[in-house]
């Protein structure tokens, strides 16, 4: 308990702190993160490391009741100054983001480039950080759905303080998104906003492509057959009767719900919240037509869209490249974001990750505006670091997941097949297309996987070998999506 006396002595040579930075010399030799050190209000702020796999809040101010309702484990006093050490735990992250809002979640709405980022094992988001600081683009480092949530047993309070923790920890001031991805129900809805995300991709699969059964429309249709729509670039949408009929059987009920979700839940939950739409989980392709049809009803009935994801031309699998013809996705990717432009919105990337070969069209042909998910690959640069510092434990998962792949393939839709999958890899097999969507994709068999007497198989060991290695992780991931943003054209190269 003594090792910060010196920082609280020092604190009576400080009465007029103005700058945080003024203690880094009083930190030096202890295991404090320099970029964590924050004074705010009265109250200065640092993260410590007690020893490899734990940190504390500490928190130095000669105002203790300026820490009420903070959770603390101890707390010292000397002379007119307290030191509280507190878990950094999920509760003492919502009570800094309630204090500070600018710390916490916040809309992307005056931001042209955004980029999802997500972290299913909350580690890494300091990399996150340390790439995302390069560029302008603004950063939604809380980014789940609940397909991830229910394989990684966590919830969204969960994932949102470690967000927070790690941009916190890594001197991130300027708030960051919260996303709850690819959300299919109102009650998913409500979770999401209860837990105090500051965006809603609403997901309305279910409800595209089920002809309409009964019910009549409340309202008419805002698109007339035989009327022409223009868009901002001067391209006209004309609608055929046949048209109408088709697009109104395959997307009025998800226009009707996501109508309902937007004027029950978002209107009036007392804050500014981003809501996208995602149309991409289909089958096909999403006709430009069909895109400008929901768009424009759904404008129509008072609902502003943040960013639309639809599905583009070509494939978008987890952690390969896309697979298609590059001039054909930009064709199509043109059409998309004329209407987008219309309408005010972003256009959504989503899969977004390792999509390297048609970075450069988004960023061209977005004009600068876009939002990008890029996702689950940080969990591969995680294995990465373990593949390294634990080659024996990375041989064990690997093991697990080509023996549990197609249990894996029933949640995602990958051409991986186990018979072209080695049985073992070294290093350089890692970036192989069919190894990475396989770790891809078994990263909730991996994070539950149990032994015979109902202790975690590898998750344990997984996370104490990711915070004995957080240097190498963090640096792994930020040189991960250093490459995204370069081929963005949003880090200068
Ligand atoms: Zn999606």
């Amino acid at each position: 308990m003594t090792d910060f006396i010196d920082i609280i002595e020092a604190l009576g040579a400080y009465p007029g702190i103005e700058d945080a930075s003024a203690f880094g010399s009083y930190v030096k030799g202890r295991n404090v993160y320099k970029d964590s050190l924050l004074l705010a209000d009265g109250i200065l702020f640092m993260v410590n490391k007690t020893d490899p796999f734990t940190k504390e809040l500490v928190a130095i101010t000669d105002e203790p009741h300026l820490l009420a309702g903070l959770a603390t484990n101890t707390s010292i006093h000397t002379g007119k100054h307290m030191m509280a050490r507190c878990p950094m735990n999920v509760a003492n992250a919502y009570w800094f983001m309630a204090r500070y809002k600018n710390l916490g979640p916040k809309s992307m709405k005056d931001h042209p480039v955004s980029v999802g980022l997500g972290d299913r094992l909350g580690l890494v988001t300091p990399g996150h950080v340390a790439s995302v600081r390069k560029t302008s683009a603004f950063p939604v480092f809380a980014q789940q759905s609940i397909r991830e949530l229910n394989l990684t047993g966590r919830t969204f309070k969960d994932v949102l303080a470690d967000a927070f923790w790690g941009a916190f920890r890594a001197g991130w001031r300027e708030g960051f998104g919260a996303d709850g991805d690819h959300l299919k129900t109102e009650e998913e809805v409500k979770y999401a906003l209860d837990s105090g995300f500051s965006m809603i991709t609403l997901d309305c699969s279910n409800h595209i492509g089920s002809e309409r059964i009964g019910g009549v429309r409340a309202k008419p249709l805002s698109i007339k057959a035989g009327g022409t729509y223009k868009l901002t670039d001067g391209t006209v949408m004309a609608f055929s009767d046949n048209e109408i009929r088709n697009y109104t059987a395959i997307y009025q009920n998800a226009i009707e719900f996501t109508s309902a979700i937007y004027h029950d839940l978002l209107v009036g939950c007392g804050r500014k919240v981003d809501f996208e739409l995602s149309i991409d989980e289909t089958g096909t392709p999403t006709d430009p037509k069909a895109h400008y049809f929901v768009a424009k009803q759904l404008v129509d009935e008072g609902v502003p869209l943040t960013s639309l994801a639809p599905r583009f031309i070509g494939e978008f699998q987890k952690g390969i490249d896309y697979i298609g013809d590059i001039a054909r996705f930009g064709e199509d990717f043109v059409l998309h974001q004329a209407i987008a432009d219309t309408f005010g919105y972003k256009l959504s990337v989503h899969s977004g990750s390792d999509k390297f070969s048609i970075y450069p069209s988004v960023a061209e042909l977005s004009k600068g505006r876009f939002h990008l998910k890029t996702a689950g690959t940080n969990w591969l640069e995680a294995l990465r670091v373990v593949m390294s510092a634990n080659p024996e434990l990375f041989a064990q998962m690997y093991s697990y997941a080509k023996e549990h792949l197609d249990e894996a393939k029933a949640y995602y839709k990958v051409d991986v097949d186990k018979a072209y999958v080695p049985d073992a890899i070294g290093i350089g097999s890692f970036d192989r297309p069919n190894v990475r969507q396989m770790m891809h994709i078994t990263y909730g068999l991996l994070l539950s996987a149990k032994t015979a007497a109902g202790e975690p198989l590898f998750r344990t060991r997984l996370y104490r070998c990711l915070r004995e290695n957080e240097d190498l992780l963090g640096r792994t991931v930020e040189g991960h999506i250093d490459n995204h943003l370069k081929a963005l054209g949003l880090i200068k190269s």
